[in-house]
């Protein structure tokens, strides 16, 4: 469906991202990851890609919380690749805290990273698509950028902001060809979450497995994780000729958490 596509995923050396690349490149797409890891891991998992689908796959390492070397790393994936017609900005980090107790250094890293980086990466990739009359911006939201929860002001506030900063780019490139969709899950099982799973645990003096079905019941109806692979799914939904009058829209994936 995707094949000579060109597709960026922005923060895929891990889990959603990495899920989204694959699904995209399992369509055909060429694909650029990128993001943080052990090199031999990100070698193993770019040569992956290229073995398992017949596509190519670059590994573009850049600092997405830096706004010049954001634009610099869409630049240099579109040199790679010879064009981008898919860009997924999935890059994210989280931290929790109360509003007053929250480091300000971490309030700038999430507010970097998980909404500057989508305005960077989108105002880097727009002039390419529209020339081409064809583009799609995917932007990994969360349930979060619908509701909110206590002690995540700032990937709230990040996430929020994704969500509007995806309708702005829909209008202003209504019927030129390239959308904008932001898809919002619930809780997916990535390192991000195992984190918060983990700390739950040792706060309540439960064990993990516990922890995580506790995290279910208090926000996700189904009682079930999302996967990394639904939502490769969903992004390749988005990317299809199907979704082309879709833009400016919430996909949520969330097992019924933002339905009450
Ligand atoms: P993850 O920790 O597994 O992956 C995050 C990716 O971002 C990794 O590849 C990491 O190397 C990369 N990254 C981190 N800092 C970076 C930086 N400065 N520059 C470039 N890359 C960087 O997390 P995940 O759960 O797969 O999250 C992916 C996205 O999905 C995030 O935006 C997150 O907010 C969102 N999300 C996750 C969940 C969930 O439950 N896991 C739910 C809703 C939304």
């Amino acid at each position: 469906m995707l094949k000579g596509k060109n597709a960026v995923v922005t923060g895929s050396t891990s889990g959603i991202g990495l899920a989204i690349a694959r699904a995209l490149a399992a369509e055909g797409a060429n694909v650029v990851i990128n993001g943080f890891g052990d090199a031999a891991a990100i070698e193993k998992e770019r040569a992956g890609l290229e073995h398992d689908f017949k596509v190519r796959a670059y590994y573009v390492g850049a600092d997405l919380s830096k706004g010049p070397e954001t634009r610099a790393f869409v630049e240099d994936a579109v040199k790679e690749l010879g064009g981008i017609d898919i860009l997924v900005n999935n890059a994210g980090i989280q931290h929790t805290d109360l509003i007053e107790d929250f480091p300000v250094e971490r309030w700038d890293a999430i507010i970097a990273l998980n909404l500057s980086a989508v305005f960077h990466g989108t105002a880097a990739a727009l002039p390419h698509m529209k020339k081409q009359g064809w583009g799609r911006i995917i932007n990994i939201a969360s349930a979060h950028g619908l509701v909110a929860s206590s002690f995540k002001c700032a990937y709230v506030a990040a996430k929020h902001g994704v969500v509007g900063l995806t309708k702005v780019t829909a209008l202003e490139n209504a019927g030129n060809g390239v959308t904008c969709n932001a898809i919002c899950p619930g809780w997916v099982r990535t390192p991000l979450v195992e984190k918060q799973i983990q700390a739950m645990a040792k706060e309540k003096g439960i064990d993990v497995e516990a922890a995580a079905k506790e995290m279910l019941f208090e926000k996700q109806p189904s009682l079930q994780f999302v996967t990394p692979e639904q939502l490769g799914g969903a992004a390749v939904f988005l990317a299809s000729d199907a979704a082309a009058q879709m833009t400016g829209t919430t996909m949520s994936l969330d097992g019924g958490w933002t339905a009450r």
